[in-house]
């Protein structure tokens, strides 16, 4: 490790530190930003204001001024116009090199955008060079780096060209197989890249897809696919409990049910009996979209771990959730003879520790919210836990699961649920750790939602049309605005709804719920609703996950505009599970940004989960796009999923392949990209 460490002052090495710049290969992968063109010089008057350009000018007048705050102001000229250069931060050095650049008429080369300003055109903080009589232009592209206060874009050039000079730049991918994907050998492909020599065609370095980049960016996914695959390996190696393929109780839930699974459940169902009778973890996601029917893949999966006498765990994110969850599950198998156990964070002392006890004992199913974690609850033999909605659970509360198993025991196996359809490309490489199940069908007779995008102003007609599905004997949902600024706010405005509802709607049952209640009265107003008692039920987001009332036909999101894409798309999805045709209205305010406009566009077009979840991909990006699994993960710098992704396949199938014949070149490929980082991805 020693050989490669940076050398540098220990100021400086904080704050490459902070850019995470540890070794010198770090540097080596310290990639350009972009590239500025300094190998040309444009007149003033020709410049235009679309994006950077070098100029070079002798200094006509330098003042400083103080209005509105102190500011270096120097008029500049050359042949064909003038124009300011604007300096906020100066010292008083500079002042003195621009006026002994005028009074020498000493030419300048400046390099930034200019700008129209309050004197004509500007440039506020260009980079500027005093010019030496007679120096030519550069020949190649200047790269510039991503940086940090503290850190020039020149320091940062000179080491990495001493760790270009010093690091191992061997190449670890095999020459022929290199060769016929058209990848320059690595060493080739940085060097490239830190400093390119003329003639490589600017636009290529740009929009990174010139066959360095493109190799950079293999490399880069074939780490993410090493370590991935390398975690989910040594997962494997540890033992779990051999789970006997289903039999009668298995059986009897799925004659008991009021309809036939769709071939997708049967599919998935059968893999998980599969990997449940394997002596190694499960580890497997099941993704599907809202309303195909997870739930009871997962409790046809628990029947399996009941059967051969071990528990289940059942976790969702939310109390409202994981109540119905518990009540549909009693009702599924309390008549089969299961004993199901509840417990959530809210249960007051004398119930918790009463569920506890039944945990440690005799429960066979055991639902709850995250309290199913905490360190007081000692599972008697757990051999299964199912998380629901699991992108709404950090990493750490997922691990901490898996260390439930038991005193001594073997870890469970893993199944984890989420209707946020994740994107193929997105799923292959930040889930490449999981084994992915797929439900791609809705069961069938499911109506299509309509969706109605309306103004605000005309939020009276909407009222109104609710009051119509009333009298339908249908219910509504009313979903309040999402307000992330102030939960105060939220609340208020929760509140505020109820209060306009309940007049507007006189003679109509309106119901509230909000996360400030307490459990017990959420829970209660979530039954009546479900009992068809309450008409219509005016909700913050707290119903945005799994809620499921089959006769609830008519959904109103006011402020849709300020939701994502996933959130509206799981929000729609409460509607449209029963036998009348559902709508969902977006109520949106004017005027809307952009994206807004996009987003609303994308909901009203899109019915299908994953090309929502694409569009969504598309719009954000996948850093925001993985959430909390992101944390401890080493996120993509260069690959982009979506221009890349015909490059992840093959860096999956290398990191397979490399991990079983060649493990050296694996981990040195690893070491190379990951460094200190890879030991995140061990838990
Ligand atoms: P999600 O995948 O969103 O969690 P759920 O498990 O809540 O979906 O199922 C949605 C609804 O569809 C539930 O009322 C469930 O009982 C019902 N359901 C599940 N599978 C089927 C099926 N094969 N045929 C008909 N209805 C089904
Ligand atoms: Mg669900």
């Amino acid at each position: 490790m020693a050989v490669d460490a940076i050398e540098a002052p220990p100021a400086l090495k904080a704050r490459l530190n902070k850019l995470g710049l540890k070794r010198g290969s770090d540097l080596v992968l310290h990639l350009p930003l972009r590239y500025e063109d300094e190998t040309r010089v444009t007149a003033i008057a020709a410049a235009g204001n679309d994006g950077p350009v070098q100029l070079e000018v002798v200094v006509r007048e330098v003042s400083v001024q103080f209005r509105p705050r102190r500011q270096l102001l120097a008029r500049v000229a050359d042949d064909s116009g003038e124009m300011t250069l604007r300096f906020l931060n100066f010292y008083g050095s500079q002042t003195r090199q621009f006026e002994r650049a005028r009074e020498e008429r000493q030419k300048l080369r400046v390099f930034g955008e200019i700008r129209p300003g309050f004197l004509g055109d500007e440039m506020v903080h260009p980079r500027y060079r005093l010019l030496r009589e007679g120096e030519s232009l550069p020949e190649s592209l200047t790269p510039v780096y991503p940086t940090t206060a503290g850190v020039s874009q020149a320091v940062l050039r000179k080491h990495i060209a001493a760790a270009l000079a010093k690091a191992d730049l061997s190449e670890l991918l095999e020459e022929a197989w290199r060769r016929e994907r058209g990848f320059p050998p690595f060493d080739g492909a940085v060097r490239l890249l830190h400093a390119p020599p003329p003639g490589v065609p600017e636009s290529a370095l740009q929009s990174r897809e010139h066959p360095a980049w493109r190799r950079i960016k293999f490399d880069e996914l074939l780490a993410q696919q090493l370590s991935l695959r390398r975690a989910y390996l040594s997962r494997r190696q540890r033992g779990a409990p051999r789970i006997a393929p289903a039999g009668a109780l298995f059986r009897r839930l799925r004659e008991s049910l009021p309809f036939a699974l769709t071939a997708a459940q049967r599919r998935v169902a059968a893999e998980i009996v599969d990997d449940l009778a394997q002596p190694y973890p499960m580890q497997r996601l099941l993704q599907g979209d809202v309303g195909s029917g997870k739930t009871i893949v997962a409790a046809l999966a628990a029947c399996q771990a009941i059967e051969a006498g071990y528990q289940a765990a059942f976790m969702a994110p939310t109390e409202i959730l994981a109540e119905q969850h518990y009540l549909k599950l009693c009702a599924w198998l309390q008549p089969l003879g299961v004993e199901v156990a509840w417990l959530s964070g809210s249960q007051k002392r004398a119930a918790k520790r009463a569920a506890q006890q039944q945990v440690a004992n005799s429960a066979q199913l055991v639902v709850g919210t995250h309290a199913l974690i905490q360190e007081r609850v000692d599972f008697a033999r757990l051999g299964l836990i199912i998380v629901d909605e699991q992108h709404r659970f950090g990493v750490a509360q997922r691990l901490e699961l898996r260390r439930k198993g038991g005193k001594g025991a073997e870890p469970p196996h893993q199944l984890m649920m989420s209707a946020t359809p994740i994107p193929r490309t997105l799923a292959m490489s930040y889930y490449a750790d999981l084994d992915v199940s797929v439900l791609d069908e809705l069961p069938p007779g499911r109506l299509p939602v309509r969706t109605r995008l309306v103004s605000d102003a005309r939020r009276d007609e909407v009222i109104e049309r609710i009051r119509g599905a009333v009298d339908a004997g249908r219910q509504a949902y009313w979903v309040c605005p999402l307000i992330e600024e102030s939960e105060k706010l939220q609340l208020q405005t929760a509140l505020d709804t109820h209060a306009l509802l309940s007049r507007e709607l006189a003679g109509l049952r309106v119901g509230l719920v909000h996360g400030r209640l307490k459990a017990e009265e959420k829970a209660a107003t979530m039954a009546s609703f479900v009992a068809g008692e309450i008409d219509v039920l005016v909700a913050t987001t707290v119903v945005e996950v799994g809620v499921d009332v089959p006769n609830a036909s008519l959904m109103v999101i006011e402020h849709a505009e300020r939701f994502g894409l996933a959130q509206l798309h799981q929000l729609r999805g409460r509607v449209g599970r029963g036998r009348e045709t559902s709508v969902c209205v977006l109520l949106y305010q004017q005027p809307l940004s952009m994206t807004a406009r996009e987003r609303l566009k994308i909901i009203f077009e899109n019915s299908d989960g994953f090309e929502i979840a694409r569009q969504d991909l598309r719009l954000r990006g996948p850093g925001e796009f993985v959430g909390s699994r992101q944390s401890g993960l080493p996120l993509l710098r260069y690959a982009d999923l979506e221009a890349d992704a015909d490059l992840i396949e093959p860096a999956r199938e290398m990191a397979e392949r490399l991990l079983r014949e060649a493990p050296g070149r694996a981990a040195r490929h690893l070491a190379r990209w990951m460094g200190s980082r890879e030991e995140l991805l061990k838990a």
